[in-house]
């Protein structure tokens, strides 16, 4: 009973089951009974009764529980996922999503009957105006990689609208695989800039791939190394000489808000990652929501409906009077419980919160990089932004301890792993991001699981290959689980 196996793992709720220990009792029917046949055609009828689980209410919850903290999650302990910003999400986004008045709310409501939501994210749209420095944005894309694709839609349109057919799409090659796949999926084709020794745009190759044919130039910035491209200002001035547009990649708001506005920079279509940066739950396949910002010249071309206010009236409406809008993207209006949460948490905040949120991330940051610094690799030393790459190269020349290794061993510390192998131009990459939510004490408690894991990988080098230990399951083929999931119930099937 008591899980002494670390390996111990939950039963299936069948295996739970026990003839007769049903979960609840009715009282006595007080109408006429009449046969099941007598209501549903014989041949809708089973033959055998379902074999359901029999299993008492304080079982069925346990059991539950328990599977509920069998993953990691950030409600469990700290997740230092690079580039995703898995940060705390307040618990009072989740009572305000929850307001009867929200979730009740059918979507083919007419806007006289929905003026609440719709006000919500009509109030939304400009936080997120003020904050990217934008005319206006479209809360409908259902993710990052989902804004970036409406963002690239915009920008073919609007130089299909000058008569050009560009399709040249520019992307670091630092850059996160969904800006290429995006721009793939466009019609374009992908050009890969390569970075400096600095780890930010090479500005005398970006010039020699700009040309009259370039649609747009994707950049994250802070890049995906965590650090911020001082050059942006010229970058942005000769992808404009060149014709082209500048797309960026919002996953790492986190580290700029109230600090710098992305439109101030150069930018003329921008994505947030409501998920991310406004601390709306996500992992396990969403649902998220990825807003998409334009400068003036592009709002003719953002997807329909727009939500408007009647100025006379105060009244709010759906504006699907747009001829030049790319259409409509998503079912309805997005992911409109996540816009909820990313409201509630910008209202919490404010101004000045948002500016401490980034304040604090980045300060997080560079603190664990400086006390890690010792112990791994840093291929681009300079002050980072909210995130920072180590490189676990020397353990991996010294003792074959691969990144992949120092990932599964944390998990034995109750740390979910850095993101690792990522980017692409870092060998062996661990790419840490704290977030402002953590304490100083959880950050120590980290770098200790890093030091001493850095240890091992020199005196017992063998024993880390095997982590992790203590988890449900070890190393699992990570492919095959994917391909092949064994999740059916057999009966006689014995516990994990
Ligand atoms: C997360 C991320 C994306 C994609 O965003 P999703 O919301 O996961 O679709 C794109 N670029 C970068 C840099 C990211 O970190």
């Amino acid at each position: 009973m008591n899980p002494t196996n670390p390996r111990h793992t939950e039963p299936l709720i069948f295996e739970l089951s026990a003839p007769g220990r049903s979960t609840y009792s009715l009282p006595p029917v007080e109408v006429p009974e009449r046969p099941l046949a007598e209501l549903i055609p014989e041949d809708l009828l089973r033959k055998e009764p379902a074999a359901l689980p029999e299993v008492p209410e304080v079982d069925v919850i346990r059991h539950f529980t328990r599977l509920s903290q069998l993953n990691h999650g950030v409600d469990t302990g700290f997740y230092p996922l690079g580039s995703c910003t898995m940060k705390y999400n307040p618990k009072v986004n989740e009572a305000l999503a929850r307001l009867p008045g929200f979730t009740g709310l059918h979507p083919m409501k007419p806007p006289e009957l929905t003026q609440g939501a719709l006000e919500l994210m009509w109030r939304l749209e400009r936080y997120l105006c003020e904050i990217g420095g934008l005319a206006r944005v479209t809360l409908q894309p259902a993710a990052g990689a989902h804004g970036e694709f409406t963002g690239l839609q915009i920008i073919r349109a609007y130089h299909l609208d000058r008569g050009e057919d560009r399709r040249k799409v520019i992307v670091p090659d630092s850059a996160h695989g969904t800006n290429p796949a995006t721009a793939a999926m466009c019609g374009c084709f992908v050009v890969s800039v390569p970075s400096d020794d600095r780890g930010g745009v090479d500005i005398a190759a970006l010039e020699k791939l700009l040309d009259d044919n370039v649609a747009a130039f994707m950049l994250t910035n802070p890049n995906t190394l965590g650090l911020f491209d001082e050059n942006i200002d010229k970058i942005a001035r000769l992808v404009h000489d060149a014709g082209g547009l500048l797309y960026y990649d919002g996953a790492n708001a986190n580290a700029i808000m109230g600090w710098a506005r992305p439109a101030d920079t150069g930018f003329d279509v921008v994505h947030f990652n409501l998920h991310k940066t406004f601390s709306t739950p996500h992992g396990g396949g969403g649902p998220g929501s990825g807003p998409v910002g334009v400068t003036e010249t592009l709002v003719p071309y953002l997807p329909v409906p727009m939500v408007e206010r009647d100025e006379a009236t105060g009244r709010y409406y759906l504006d699907w009077n747009r001829p030049k809008s790319i259409g409509k993207l998503m079912a309805f209006y997005g992911n409109f419980g996540v816009l909820v949460r990313a409201y509630a948490y910008i209202r919490a905040h404010g101004p000045d919160g948002l500016k401490q949120v980034s304040e604090d991330a980045v300060l997080s940051a560079n603190y664990l990089m400086r006390k890690l610094q010792p112990y791994y690799d840093l291929p681009y030393d300079r002050a980072c932004m909210h995130e920072f790459v180590l490189s676990a190269r020397r353990q991996k020349q010294k003792t074959g301890v691969r990144a992949l290794d120092i990932a599964k061993a944390l998990l034995d510390y109750g740390v979910h792993p850095p993101t690792i192998y990522f980017p692409l131009i870092v060998e062996e990459a661990l790419m840490v991001e704290p977030t402002e939510t953590e304490t100083l004490e959880t950050l120590d408690a980290f770098v200790g699981a890093m030091v001493e894991i850095a240890r091992q990988a020199e005196g017992n080098p063998d024993a880390l290959k095997g982590a992790p230990y203590t988890t449900p399951v070890g190393r699992l083929d990570e492919a095959r689980a994917a391909r092949q999931p064994d999740v059916r119930w057999r009966p006689g099937k014995e516990g994990a």
